[in-house]
C-alpha cells in the first residue's frame, strides 16, 4: 500500500501514520525525521536545510523535492510506505507526482485527519513548563493539570507557555497549514485519491476509521 497522511499539527498525524507502517509494514517516510537526521549528520542537504528548520522557517520545495527523488531514485527505493509530512503544498505534490510516475508507483490514497481548529487550539494549548532550569517539569491542562492552577506541583514556579503552545501563534500556524493544504486535498480530491477521516477520539478509535476508509476505498 502506497498512502499520503495530511493533517494539521496537533491532529495526531505522525502516531497513526507510524501505526499504520507499523501494523501493515510500511514505510515510514516521516520528511521532519528525514531532515533532522541530515542536519545531524552534515549531509549537504541538512546543512542546506539548518539554517531554515533552527528558526523554525520551512525548508525550501526544491531542496525536500530533491531529498525525496534522491531516495526514490535510489535502489532504497520505498516500494510500500506512507509518506508524513509530504507533499505539503500542490507545488512539491506535482513534483511528487512526477517522481512517483518516473517509478511507475501509484499512490493507494491520500488519508486527511480532518480535526477543527477549536479543537488543535485547545489541545496544543493545554501545555504548559516550569520555567525554573533545576525542574523543567511539564504539564497539561486537559491530562496531567497542576494541583493549583498556573503552579509548579515540584517547586512553586509560575508556570509558562513556550512561544509554539500560545494560542495566537497555534491559529497563525493553522492559518498557514490551511492556505497550504486546500489546494493540496483539491489536487487529490481531483485523482480521486482522497480520504477524509475525523482525527477525534482515542489513538486506537481513529486507527480503526481510518481502516474501514481504506477498506471502503477498495472495494
Ligand atoms: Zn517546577
Amino acid at each position: 500500500m502506497r498512502l499520503i497522511f495530511i493533517g494539521p499539527p496537533g491532529s495526531g498525524k505522525g502516531t497513526q501514520a507510524k501505526l499504520l507502517s507499523q501494523r501493515l509494514g510500511l514505510i515510514h517516510f516521516a520528511t521532519g525525521d528525514i531532515l533532522r537526521e541530515a542536519i545531524r549528520l552534515q549531509t549537504p542537504e541538512g546543512k542546506q536545510a539548518h539554517p531554515y528548520m533552527s528558526v523554525g522557517k520551512m525548508v525550501p520545495d526544491s531542496l525536500i523535492n530533491a531529498m525525496v527523488d534522491a531516495r526514490f531514485r535510489s535502489n532504497e527505493c520505498p516500494n510500500r510506505f506512507v509518506m508524513d509530512g509530504y507533499p505539503r503544498n500542490l507545488a512539491q505534490a506535482v513534483s511528487f507526482d512526477a517522481i512517483l510516475n518516473e517509478c511507475k508507483l501509484s499512490l493507494d490514497a491520500v488519508i486527511f485527519l480532518r480535526v477543527a481548529d477549536e479543537e488543535i487550539v485547545k489541545r496544543l494549548s493545554a501545555r504548559w513548563n516550569c520555567p525554573n532550569p533545576t525542574c523543567k517539569a511539564t504539564y497539561n491542562t486537559q491530562f496531567k493539570p497542576p494541583k493549583s492552577p498556573g503552579i509548579c506541583d515540584d517547586c512553586g514556579s509560575p508556570l509558562m507557555q513556550r512561544e509554539d503552545d500560545k494560542p495566537e501563534t497555534i491559529q497563525r500556524r493553522l492559518g498557514i497549514f490551511h492556505e497550504l493544504t486546500n489546494a493540496l486535498l483539491d489536487h487529490y480530491r481531483n485523482q480521486g485519491l482522497l480520504v477524509e477521516v475525523p482525527g477525534i477520539g482515542e489513538i486506537d478509535a481513529i486507527y480503526r476509521s481510518v481502516e474501514q476508509a481504506l477498506a471502503a476505498r477498495k472495494r
